[in-house]
């Protein structure tokens, strides 16, 4: 039997920098052959020049998109709602009360800003013109630090794409997290201990084997909790790289991959 294979990373246009429409994005998965789509709209609270952004968010546009396919879709693939919540740490009490709505599923911490002591500024800005590598390691302190501000706070379900910066640095840097390993053991032993669980996003199928030694450790810590997601913010990406990806999660020793009921882990065999 094949594994139960769900996309917990994607995007459509409600996020602001996609123009999938949620409809492409089902026919997409469906075509596949997945068994759920889980919608996880960006709610950054910083934008990519470090302002701040509402604490609040409207969930009724993507309670909307699916209210109006769901007499279709239901039975033929299960759509979740989630939310890919970025550098809850800016207010994390104002953001726990918008998480109460009862069909939320599921939600990514993710850390696509600095801190705002670093003035908050995107990542992806930041390091698209970094040119000097000591800045990038400041850049990826301020993460861990964040991250570890994150796992204290606890406002998520998995940590999204711990690798984020590593993405958008110039690959001459040859940045790694490895000498942040043991702040990134405290971090992941926290997430195990919380019941919580890390995200497996392959970045529309483009990072898989980056995330080996993250997996690795995480394995060996003891952690099962893992969601593969795409980051799809096209339809064709829609599950990209999901097929190694699961090679890679049974290599390491992994049995399961996780889908989430009322931010609560579900888990399917993979073995
Ligand atoms: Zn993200
Ligand atoms: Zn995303």
């Amino acid at each position: 039997m094949p594994p139960y294979l769900a996309d917990y990373h994607t995007h459509t246009y409600i996020s602001g920098d996609s123009h999938s429409t949620l409809l492409e994005n089902i026919t997409q998965a469906h075509r596949i052959g997945l068994s759920e789509l889980c919608m996880s709209e960006h709610w950054n609270l910083l934008n990519q020049k470090g302002e701040r952004l509402p604490t609040h968010y409207d969930f009724a546009p993507v309670l909307q998109q699916w209210e109006e396919l769901k007499n279709t879709w239901a039975g033929r693939i299960d759509v979740r709602i989630g939310i890919e919540l970025g550098n809850s740490t800016v207010d994390t009490d104002a953001v726990e009360k918008c998480l109460t709505l009862p069909e939320l599923d599921f939600v990514i911490g993710s850390l696509h800003s600095t801190s705002l002591s670093l003035g908050g500024v995107g990542i992806f800005t930041y390091a698209k013109s970094c040119t000097d590598p000591t800045l990038a390691q400041r850049v990826l302190e301020d993460y861990i630090q964040q991250m570890e501000e994150l796992a204290q706070a606890g406002t998520f379900d998995v940590l999204g794409h711990i690798i984020y910066p590593l993405r958008y640095f110039p690959a001459e840097f040859h940045l790694s997290l490895d000498p942040w390993q043991d702040r990134l053991d405290s971090i992941l032993r926290q997430v195990i201990e919380g019941g919580k669980g890390m995200e497996f996003n392959t970045t529309q199928g483009s990072t898989i084997r980056a995330w080996i030694p993250l997996l690795t450790r995480y394995r060996a810590l003891g952690g099962e909790i893992i969601t593969l997601g795409s980051d799809a913010h096209r339809p064709a990406c829609i599950g990209a790289g999901f097929d190694q990806a699961v090679e890679l999660l049974q290599t390491l020793g992994y049995r399961w991959v996780c889908t989430y009921r009322q931010r609560t882990p579900q888990f399917h065999s993979i073995v």
